[in-house]
Parts: C-alpha cells; sequence; structure tokens
C-alpha cells in the first residue's frame, strides 16, 4: 500500500499485459470535439491535459466502425487507414505525457439518427422513432469484421486497445434482450444466440490483436428498460465475454431510453455499485464500476469494499483535468467537483454544441485558454459580489498574480447559488462553493464578508481594476394586489424565512419556479437531505429493484404523497419547462407530474386577494385558492453600485447577473467571470 489519502484508488494493477499506475479511467465521453475546425489539437490538447494530471486510463468517445453504425451523418468514424493516420495526434499527444488511450468502438443500431439504421429486429426505438431496418445474417457477419478491423485501425493508429460498446441500448446491448431482438436465426432466441455477437467480436478480436492489446467491454449491468436483462442473464454475458478473451469489463448503466435517470443530479452518488459488485463475484477480470463518482473518497470506498477494481468517472475529469493530481497530493479538498448538472456537456453535445463544463469553462476550450499563467502586469483588483460570476473572476485573477480583494454584502459566498443548493437532489452545489471557498484561501484572496461597499470606498482606495458582480434581485411582476401578506418571493422560501401553506401557488414556470415545485412537495427532512437512506428512496420513487430476478432492474415506482398542493403557472402558451435543462428537465417534469402539481400555460393574471390567485386560462376565469402565492418571475439586475461609479466617471466592468438578468445562469456567470479576469 503507498502513503496516498486514498490508498487502493493509487494502487497499481495489471490488466492483460500491462499495468495500469491507478485504478481510475477517464470513461468514453463524445465531446463534439470530433468534428470542430480543428479536431485533432483540440482533442489532443483535452486528453494529454489530463494523462498529465495522473489519469491512467482514458477511453476515447465512440467511434463507429462502418457508415451504418454512425450516431449521426458526420459522426466519428474509423473504417480507414486515413482516419487511422489522423488519430496519431491524439495517441501520440498522450503517450507523451504517460497516460494511456482505448478508442471506443459504438455502433448505434436503432440509435442512429441516420436514415440507414439497422438493428436485431425492425423496431423504432421510443426516442427516435425512425424505423430500422433489420439485419441480415450475411450483415451480422460483416459487422464482426467491421468491429475487428477498427480495432486493427485502433491499433496502427497508436492506440493501447479499444472499449467495445455493449450497454446503454446501443446495437450490441439491442442483441442481448428480448426488448429489440426478436429473431428466429441464430443471432435471437436463445440467450447464447442474443448473446452470441458481443462475444464473438470479442473473440475474433482477440485472435487477431494478440496478447498486448487491451479489449475492454462495457457491459450493460442494468439495461432499465422493460424486456431488459436479469442479473442471471448479465452474468452470463459477462462470463462469455471473459472466456472469449476480454481483459477489463466496463459497466453502463441503464438505456438511453430508460425512464429513470442514471447519471444527473438527483441521482445519489454511487448508487449503481450494487450491480456492478454482482458481475465483479462472477469474473476473474479486472471489472469497473461508473456513474455518479465524482470525489476520490466515493471513489477509495467503493475499491476497498472490493465491490470492482477500477472505477470511471468522465464528467468529473471535465471538471477537474487535475483531479487525480489533487487527491494523491492529499487535496482533495481543492477538486473542481462535477454537480452532475448536465447543463454545458450532454446538453450541449445534444444542442450540437462541443461539451465543456458549467463549473470549468476551459474544459474543451484547452487550445484557447492555455493553463492560467502568471499576468504581464500585476494590478489591484476590486470584485464587487460573491455570487458564482465574482467567484470566478477573483480565482482566475489571483491565478494570473493579480491583487484581488473580493467585497460581499452578505456574511456567505454563493449569491444565488445558496438557494438552488437547498433543492432536494441540488446538494452537489455545496461542493461548488466549497470549492471556491478554498480556492480563495488558497490564492490569499482578501475576501471582505458582510461588507456593501460604496462606490466612495472604491474610488478612495484607488484599484486599477473594479468588477462588478452584484447579481439580480427577484423580479416583482406588476399584478393588482401584489403587496398581499401572502405573496412571498422564492428567496423568501428558499431561505427559510417563510414555510408556504398547504395550497401554493408558483408564478413563473421558468428553472426556478420547477425548482420551487419540487422543494414544495418534499417533507423537511428530505429537503435537509438528512433521509435516513437516499438510496433506497431513490429506487422506491423511480422504481429501480435491486433483485438478480428483476427483469431490467425494475419494479412499480412508488412516491411518497407531495407535502402541499400546488400549481404552477405561466403567461406562454405551451407546455411549461421547455427552459429546463435538456438531459435532467425530463426527470423534474416526471417528478411534478408524479406529485400531482397543476399546471397552467397562457394565464392572464388578473389579481391577488383573499381567495388566492385571479386568472383567465383559455378565455375562462378561475381563481386558484392558495395559502401562499410564490414569485418565481425572472430577476433584474443590482447596478446600483455600477451605476454610481459611472457617475462619478470611474470605469468598472460589469459581470454576471447585473449585467444581465435575463436567463442568466451559473454557466454563463463562471465563463463570464473567468473571460472578464483574463481581459483585465
Ligand atoms: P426564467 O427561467 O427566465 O423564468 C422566469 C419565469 O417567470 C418564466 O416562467 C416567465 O414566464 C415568468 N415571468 C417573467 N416575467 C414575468 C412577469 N413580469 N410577470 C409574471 N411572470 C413573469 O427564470 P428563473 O426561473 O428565475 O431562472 C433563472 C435562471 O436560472 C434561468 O436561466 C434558468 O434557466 C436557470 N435555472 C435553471 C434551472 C433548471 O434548469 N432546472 C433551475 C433553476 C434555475 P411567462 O413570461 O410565460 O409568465
Ligand atoms: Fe459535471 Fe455539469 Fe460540468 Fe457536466 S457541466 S461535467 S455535469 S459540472
Amino acid at each position: 500500500m503507498n502513503n496516498s489519502p486514498f490508498p487502493t484508488l493509487f494502487s497499481p494493477l495489471k490488466v492483460g499485459t500491462q499495468v495500469l499506475k491507478n485504478r481510475a479511467i477517464m470513461g468514453s465521453m463524445h465531446l463534439r470535439l470530433e468534428t470542430m475546425d480543428r479536431p485533432l489539437q483540440r482533442q489532443a490538447m483535452f486528453y494529454a491535459e489530463r494523462a498529465r494530471q495522473g489519469v491512467g486510463l482514458m477511453v476515447t468517445g465512440g467511434f463507429a466502425p462502418c457508415e451504418q453504425g454512425l450516431l449521426e451523418d458526420d459522426g466519428p468514424l474509423l473504417a480507414t487507414q486515413v482516419q487511422a493516420d489522423a488519430l496519431r495526434t491524439i495517441t501520440e499527444a498522450v503517450h507523451a505525457e504517460g497516460g494511456r488511450i482505448l478508442l471506443q468502438i459504438l455502433h448505434a443500431g436503432r440509435y442512429a439518427r441516420i436514415a440507414s439504421a439497422v438493428a436485431p429486429s425492425a423496431i423504432a426505438s421510443p426516442i427516435h422513432r425512425t424505423m430500422p431496418r433489420e439485419l441480415s445474417a450475411e450483415e451480422i457477419e460483416i459487422i464482426i469484421e467491421d468491429f475487428v478491423r477498427c480495432a486493427e485501425l485502433a491499433t496502427s493508429a497508436g492506440f493501447d486497445g479499444v472499449e467495445v460498446m455493449g450497454s446503454e441500448g446501443y446495437l450490441l446491448n439491442q442483441f442481448t434482450v428480448t426488448r429489440t431482438n426478436q429473431r428466429n436465426d441464430a443471432w435471437g432466441g436463445s440467450v447464447e444466440n442474443r448473446q452470441r455477437l458481443p462475444v464473438e467480436i470479442v473473440r475474433r478480436m482477440r485472435q487477431r490483436l494478440g496478447a498486448d492489446f487491451l479489449i475492454m467491454f462495457r457491459i450493460s449491468a442494468l439495461d432499465l428498460v422493460e424486456g431488459g436483462a436479469d442479473a442471471h442473464e448479465v452474468i452470463q454475458l459477462a462470463q462469455a465475454i471473459e472466456a472469449a478473451g476480454a481483459d477489463i469489463l466496463n459497466t453502463g448503466i441503464g438505456w438511453h431510453e430508460a425512464r429513470i435517470p442514471t447519471i444527473a443530479y438527483v441521482v445519489p452518488r454511487a448508487v449503481w455499485r450494487f450491480a456492478a459488485a454482482r458481475i465483479k463475484r462472477a469474473v476473474l477480470i479486472p471489472l469497473v464500476t461508473s456513474n455518479r463518482i465524482n470525489m476520490p473518497e466515493v471513489a477509495e470506498a467503493i475499491l476497498a469494499s472490493g465491490d470492482a477494481d477500477l472505477v470511471s468517472m468522465a464528467r468529473p475529469f471535465l471538471a477537474d483535468p487535475a483531479f487525480m493530481a489533487k487527491a494523491e497530493a492529499g487535496r482533495a479538498d481543492e477538486i473542481n467537483t462535477c454537480i452532475a448538472c448536465n447543463q454545458a456537456c450532454l446538453d450541449y453535445i445534444f444542442s450540437d454544441r462541443p461539451a465543456t463544463c458549467l463549473v470549468n469553462p476551459r474544459a474543451g476550450q484547452e487550445l484557447t485558454f492555455s493553463e492560467i499563467k502568471p499576468a504581464s502586469a500585476r494590478y489591484r483588483v476590486a470584485v464587487v459580489g460573491a455570487g458564482v460570476a465574482g467567484l470566478s473572476c477573483a480565482v482566475t485573477a489571483a491565478e494570473q498574480g493579480h491583487q484581488v480583494i473580493l467585497f460581499e454584502a452578505a456574511e456567505i459566498i454563493g449569491g444565488q447559488i445558496n438557494y438552488a443548493r437547498q433543492i432536494p437532489g441540488k446538494q452537489e452545489f455545496n461542493e461548488l462553493l466549497r470549492y471556491f471557498r478554498r480556492r480563495l484561501e488558497v490564492l490569499g484572496v482578501n475576501v471582505q464578508l458582510g461588507c456593501k461597499v460604496t462606490a466612495e470606498q472604491l474610488i478612495a482606495d484607488k484599484f486599477d481594476r473594479i468588477v462588478i458582480a452584484t447579481g439580480v434581485f427577484p423580479r416583482v411582476p406588476a399584478i393588482s394586489g401584489i403587496t398581499h401578506a401572502k405573496v412571498v418571493s422564492y428567496v423568501d422560501v428558499l431561505s427559510g424565512r417563510v414555510v408556504p401553506g398547504q395550497r401554493v401557488v408558483i408564478i413563473g414556470a421558468g428553472g426556478i419556479g420547477f425548482d420551487v415545485a419540487e422543494f414544495l412537495c418534499h417533507s423537511p427532512t428530505e429537503v435537509m437531505a438528512i433521509t435516513p437512506d437516499p438510496v433506497a428512496e431513490f429506487f422506491t420513487k423511480w422504481g429501480v429493484n435491486t433483485s438478480p430476478d428483476a427483469h431490467g432492474g425494475l419494479q412499480a415506482a412508488v412516491l411518497a404523497p407531495a407535502r402541499r398542493h400546488i400549481t404552477l403557472v405561466q403567461r406562454k402558451p405551451g407546455k411549461p419547462g421547455r427552459t429546463l435543462g435538456l438531459t435532467t428537465g425530463w426527470a423534474l417534469k416526471m417528478s411534478l407530474q408524479r406529485y400531482g402539481v397543476e399546471m397552467f400555460s397562457g394565464c392572464h393574471y388578473e389579481t391577488i386577494d383573499d381567495a388566492g390567485l385571479h386568472l383567465t386560462v383559455d378565455n375562462q376565469a378561475r381563481v386558484l385558492a392558495a395559502d401562499t402565492i410564490v414569485l418565481c418571475a425572472g430577476q433584474e439586475s443590482e447596478r446600483g453600485l455600477f451605476d454610481a461609479l459611472c457617475a462619478k466617471g470611474v470605469t468598472s466592468v460589469l459581470i454576471g447577473g447585473a449585467e444581465a438578468a435575463g436567463e442568466l445562469d451559473a454557466l454563463r456567470a463562471i465563463d463570464q467571470g473567468m473571460r472578464c479576469a483574463l481581459s483585465l
């Protein structure tokens, strides 16, 4: 054992004929860097930085082995020597930093967003709707050859091996279960027949590529869909893949069409380890567990318990490339933790933008923002406001060597994040504040809490640069009766100043309106995150069955009754919730629907009185009875200080919500704070 605070995480492991320096893998992520103008340099910089900072083994995003297997037109493809030669830029950059990298081979099957999608059977997926064409037996033979050829090309490109993608509902996973495989030839019917394709691919790959080439197979440990495999079938496949010659088994959780969140912030940390652990007990090759492992202590606890041999983390290395280096050096409290928001990674990818990270805007932009270096001229900088825009600016300015004083009127840092972190499931936001607090300490930023600094003080102090990040205040809409005693703002509710009554109407169905509704559906103990067993509660709420006999790992979901009767209203027509995150909003909407939260769109607000909110919906007058009316109607910029400085002819830079309150979120605020500091 070593002297690291995380001895198991930092112990080496022999896999195949190679020795990995530690037990962490950077899991496969589609970054969309693959399709940018200068793809290889950007990707090379991205992977090389993470290798330099101690990640022992990395996996690329998925490359299709043939045109038919593409996720979308122009997606990553490795089918020719020219394509392989181009990828050398990445492997050489990683090897130069002492890292290892595998290429993931992914055939999308019916998840392909292309016209020529194929599948074991002609059954459309509920998320794409395009009807795939059923593969013939001859075509299946060709696909096996495509996978093996792709692995050969990966070797010639310098990769240390491949990951064969067999989970998340892609082609190989589609073959293994009756939900999508209704064939009655040698590739369907019995369990052995359904599992034949992935096993045959691994067997032939091993035959052709020799012992030194790493083959990792990503098995679906839990399908989380009707007609999915039970644990006995999963173990049977794991053992067959091991016998076929794989070196490592990675695990995936949930198909993309599953209606159970698997990696979003509402999912408790390490919740899926049970599914990996039962495979681990059935095979001899190293087993990797993944999903919602975002801090070294979580990884260490899993590894030390023997539930897995390795942990795969993907988004945590977007959030902090130096995760491993900091953990090894006993500086885990300096890790910029992935808060599982999906906002700048998955949500970006699914809206055709390259991935970056809410807490680390440099992610994927390493070519544009090289590692922060000392500035040529050092300034005395005042940053006013310790919300995330101000924090990001203060920290980045201090990293460049500027002398920073951060003024904050409240007694704590964080601004609006202090409200977000009260929402059930959003406790990861506490990590963001812990990170900033520690960075301020390490960098020696002078933090003045409880200090409402004035324009006169800033002028008298003769700062070289002044940054105003004074944030926002809740908008009070012009509705008759708005001053009624039953009207409060989301700030009153989430700060605990007001405990709403049993019947609540929420005005404004944006991100905060939805969050407040979720908050008010829960009991006070849940809100305080002191439930005795959050994992069991998550399984009950979302219908996860941990029994090995459960097909797909499912059972009926059981929801505790909502604590209040809640109605959410907005003026816009159309379904509420359109502005929520692409990959997290559906779970929030589903949760509120199941709690029985009523929603009205296209509302015209008339007045508020003792009876509640009077409004017109669909040309019909209604009264929504309410004990409490909570305003979640957006925010206005707080610009008093900026205007006062302007009036005195003093230049300052306005950032964050103070600059633009509309649609402001932490993603834009942190990014703007960093850019502002770099341009001082
Ligand atoms: P928001 O998303 O802009 O929503 C504001 C809501 O207030 C809208 O539903 C709007 O709907 C209503 N509204 C605006 N002006 C109004 C007026 N004068 N009278 C009555 N209603 C009015 O803002 P937010 O909810 O405050 O969230 C702030 C930011 O944080 C947003 O960028 C949001 O995306 C982000 N955030 C996201 C999440 C999430 O995705 N889960 C959670 C929290 C915050 P109508 O105009 O149709 O009435
Ligand atoms: Fe994690 Fe959010 Fe960053 Fe994605 S954007 S890596 S989920 S913190």
